[in-house]
């Protein structure tokens, strides 16, 4: 292309919809104007500030009479240009408003950013890019004074916050809330008796950098990681853009791999995202990568102000930091030169974004690298089917860690029959005698166990025996949960919650009886059955109401738990050397999903806990309970077989035509009225019926149906599903659903879901 032109620049506006518009660029910004630069362009009557994506022949599509760029807003380009031609493209293979992405993609391009523009155009303080100090705030912490308050009169609350001072020293009001609900007055009256003191320090806003983090020195690797690296690193060197799987059990290095791999990159100058399925589940990752790397490291996380993330996008732009670790929206970190991305835990169904821009930030993982000449490295003890199935393909290069890289084998796991399970030593149909002696056995030894349950809350649903009316979200398609301590029956897809009552709504009987067991319920049955055990819950509930994932973890480290119950969110890679029984209370939950990937799932969730056994001194050991002592999920995860399970799944799979032999695009439809969402349901089905590729069947249309939960938040649900072998096709039919989509469907709303992940 010439430079000396720029006559031309496609601008994308942050509105919904699905195309750049096209502006001239006056003679005297024509020297400044750079592809990933912040532009002002009227917009219909308004100006609005946009992001240039592309110059002269970049720009795609006709150019009408054209309105010219009224100013350029930045010096340099917000985004590198390589990131700005990576999100187009993902904008294009999802059908999504290019503008949207942009915003997704950026923090500089928030809604604020436009509406606080200064009369100039150029952008208020706190969205400029310009300096931003290493952000601190004030926080107020609380120590005792005294240790003695053994004649002074206390209220039995002032008391709790005495003891708790006590036993973990100085706190901030913060953590004190999380011990001693409403601390603040109970604080103060103990101020005015003399026994403790309010200090206020400024301390590290963001909670990945609070605690220090002493350097760490590489550990010699073992064979099989050092060729792993090899190979790695030969083709960083060569710039090639190559995909890897790291297909390694849990425990076998995998995370050394990688830290070895970026190390080399920033040895050459270039840099690496590395991404990860919860930021908040795996506090323990970015202190080893702070450990190795030091503090030049930009986590990305949803709880940093506009602020900080702007400085991080800063200095990550510059190439003052060059290391993004974040979950999946960090595949957009505009890292300079870019080497390496690492997806870890790759099959993680998080890495996919279920609303909005539904994006899958794995795939977009090997397609980022790609364009940048980088390697891309997605590493799993469980990989999912679709990336092995890629790796016995040759499109990646498969990368295999056999063994656990300490000394430790990996766990014996023991199935029970729940069929065969007559009589519990507890009572407890959940806690089966083997178990049972499992438990005892681990408490004897000064272990820590963990148990898997994948349902929080109480129980799952009330019944009343009575008159048989299950207590239902009014809003909603399901059952409500008891949540017992809060006294509420809650909604897990809406906010709606009650306090719980004791009288059927229906027929007023007092006789409403709990279904089914939660996480909330379990813990309780074990505090009493093992009597003395200290019992600690790790749900959505104890991360969003309760101490938080990262005080829960710390107590586990410091051996504060005996027994830790939790859902899925104990099964995620942490690290805990005491942990040397891992119980799966009941396994066929997640078997139940009506979804093609159920099983594959289930393997992965059963391997992923048993993963969490005996990594410390002690040898671990797994009992996993369930229905189904033969389905294949269950055995392969008995004996550690991924291959054996990848083998049987694809085997099904291409019985079945599904991914990886098929690939899907799920339609959504959704409406407060029933009749309005089903027939917009069925507007667009006649309108993909309509296309020859549907018509002459070499895409294949499913459906329309009622969603699997059909209502939620109070709109009906339906869904179909586009299946074909053939991409293009697939894309093509796609692309006519949604120009139908753009056009309106009245008071429904739909939305196209390019390789779901969610079938539900
Ligand atoms: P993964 O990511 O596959 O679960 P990790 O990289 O976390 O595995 O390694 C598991 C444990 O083994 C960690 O405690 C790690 O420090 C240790 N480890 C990994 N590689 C080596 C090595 N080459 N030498 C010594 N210890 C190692
Ligand atoms: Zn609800």
């Amino acid at each position: 292309m010439s430079f000396a032109a720029k006559e031309r620049v496609e601008v994308a506006v942050p509105v919904p919809l699905r195309q750049a518009f096209t502006y001239s660029v006056p003679l005297l910004l024509r020297e400044r104007i750079v592809v990933g630069m912040r532009v002002l362009v009227p917009f219909g009557p308004r100006k609005v500030a946009g992001i240039v994506t592309a110059i002269d022949q970049e720009i795609v599509g006709e150019t009408r009479k054209l309105r010219d760029v009224v100013a350029v807003l930045d010096e340099e380009p917000v985004f590198p240009s390589e990131l700005i031609g990576f999100l187009r493209e993902a904008a294009d293979y999802y059908l999504h408003p290019v503008g949207e992405v942009l915003r997704a993609a950026s923090p500089a391009l928030s809604k604020d950013a436009i509406k606080n523009l200064r009369a100039d155009g150029s952008l208020s303080e706190n969205e400029s890019l310009k300096g931003a100090s290493v952000a601190t705030q004030k926080t107020r912490f609380v120590h005792l004074t005294k240790k003695d308050f053994a004649d002074i009169k206390l209220s039995a609350r002032q008391r709790d916050v005495l003891s708790v001072l006590t036993e973990r020293g100085t706190l901030s009001m913060e953590d004190l809330r999380l011990a001693v609900r409403n601390p603040l007055p109970l604080v103060k009256a103990l101020v005015t008796k003399g026994l403790c003191e309010i200090e206020e320090r400024e301390v590290l806003r963001d909670p990945y950098f609070r605690e220090a983090v002493d350097r760490d020195t590489p550990p010699e690797l073992h064979a099989p990681q050092a060729k792993a690296v090899a190979t790695l690193i030969d083709a960083l060197q060569k710039k090639e853009a190559k995909g890897f799987l790291l297909h390694g059990v849990t425990g076998s290095g995998k995370t050394e791999v990688y830290l070895h791999t970026i190390a080399e990159a920033r040895a050459k100058g270039r840099g690496a995202i590395l991404l990860v399925p919860e930021i908040a589940l795996t506090p323990q990752l970015v202190s080893r990568f702070r450990a190795r790397f030091g503090d030049g490291i930009a986590v990305l996380h949803s709880g940093l102000s506009d602020k900080e993330r702007n400085q991080a996008w800063r200095s990550l732009r510059r190439g003052d930091v060059t290391l993004a670790v974040g979950a999946r929206s960090a595949i957009f970190a505009p890292v300079k030169n870019l080497g390496v991305i690492v997806v870890d835990e790759e099959h993680d169904s998080s890495f996919k974004q279920e609303e909005g821009f539904r994006y899958n930030a794995r795939d977009m993982a090997l397609l980022r690298a790609h364009r940048a000449s980088a390697i891309c490295i997605l590493g799993s003890a469980t990989p999912s089917i679709e990336t092995y199935h890629a790796a016995q393909n040759g499109r990646l290069t498969l990368l295999t860690l056999k063994e656990r890289a300490t000394p430790r084998a990996l766990p014996r796991v023991e199935v029970v029959d729940l069929g065969r399970n007559r009589g519990t030593p507890s009572g407890h149909p959940l806690l089966s005698a083997p178990l049972h002696r499992a438990i005892e056995n681990c408490l004897a030894n000064q272990g820590q166990a963990i148990l898997f349950l994948n349902r929080r809350g109480f129980s799952p649903s009330m019944r009343c025996d009575a008159c048989n009316t299950v207590m239902n979200c009014p809003a909603c398609a399901v059952a409500l949960t008891e949540h017992r301590s809060a006294r509420l029956l809650r909604c897990h897809y809406c906010d709606f919650s009650t306090p719980t009552t004791q009288a059927c709504p229906a027929c007023g009987a007092l006789e409403l009886m709990p279904i089914g067991v939660g996480t909330e319920r379990i813990a309780d049955v074990l505090a009493t059955t093992f009597s003395g055990a200290r019992v600690g819950r790790l749900d959505r509930d104890t991360a969003t109401t309760g101490e938080g994932v990262e005080d829960v973890l710390r107590r586990m480290r410091r051996k504060e738990i005996d027994i830790l119950v939790g859902t899925q969110m104990v099964a995620k890679g942490h690290d805990l050397p005491g942990v040397t029984l891992v119980g799966v209370l009941l396994a066929d939950q997640s078997l139940a999903f009506p979804d093609f990937r159920a099983s594959e799932r289930t393997f992965q969730l059963l391997a992923q806990v048993s993963g969490r056994a005996g990594r410390g001194e002690e040898e671990g050991r797994v009992v996993l309970q369930t229905y189904q002592p033969d389905h294949s999920a269950v055995v392969c995860a008995k004996t550690h077989d991924y291959e054996r399970f990848y083998e049987q799944e694809l085997h099904d799979r291409r019985d079945l035509n599904y991914a990886p032999f098929a690939r899907l695009v799920a339609v959504r439809v959704d409406a407060g009225d029933e009749g309005v969402a089903q027939r917009a349901a069925q507007t667009l089905a006649q309108v993909a019926s309509k296309h020859p590729a549907v018509a002459d069947g070499r895409i294949r249309l499913l459906g329309p149906a009622p969603a699997t939960i059909p209502r939620i938040r109070g709109r009906y649900r339906f869904r179909m599903l586009l299946r074909g072998a053939d991409r293009k096709l697939l894309r093509a039919v796609s692309v006519a659903l949604v120009a139908r989509i753009d056009e309106g469907l009245g008071q429904a709303r739909a939305s196209v879901d390019i390789d779901p992940v969610n079938m539900l």
